[in-house]
């Protein structure tokens, strides 16, 4: 829902400082992700984020998350799905070229990132998306993606 995307972005700091929590709990539950299965714990989680992030960001479950650098915006809903924005089309009031009902998310991701400050790092370049990932959890990407580093670290020549 439009409104509850404009608030969320509204209390981007809160959200990013709610969202470091909920990352630490699910990576502290990595054995337990690991003794389950992440394939099986894959579809419920899922759920749960569907739903979560579809009320407060009106996520589109793109499968790797970049709320964090983008003001707490959705670029997804951005109607060219553009990953680095904004395009040249956002009219002089911020509104978008495409659905003049909307403030481009680009325009609101600036505001999540001045709320946020220095942890949103919204200049940082996007990598294009990668549509096998579609519909898959993005907070159990994260965990995964954690890990590997700490393993990768770990076992770097010295
Ligand atoms: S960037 Fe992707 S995972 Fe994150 S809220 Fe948007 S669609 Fe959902």
């Amino acid at each position: 829902m439009y409104a509850v995307r404009k608030w969320s972005v509204s209390r981007a700091r809160f959200l990013v400082a709610a969202y470091n929590k909920l990352e630490g709990v699910l990576t502290a539950l990595d054995a337990l992700w690991l003794k389950i299965g992440y394939d099986r714990v894959e579809k419920p989680i899922t759920f749960i984020e569907r739903h979560v992030k579809g009320f407060l960001f009106d996520c589109k479950m793109c499968g790797q998350c970049s709320l964090r650098d983008t003001g707490m915006s959705c670029p997804m809903n951005c109607p060219k799905e553009l990953r680095n924005g904004p395009c040249g089309g956002v009219r002089s009031d911020g509104r978008c070229e495409v659905k003049p009902e909307m403030r481009c998310v680009w325009v609101e991701a600036y505001r999540g990132h001045q709320l946020i400050g220095e942890e949103s790092s919204i200049l940082s370049v996007q990598f294009p998306v990668d549509y096998r990932l579609k519909g898959r959890s993005s907070w159990l990407r994260e965990v995964r993606k954690k890990r590997d580093k700490e393993f990768y670290a770990q076992t770097e020549p010295e």
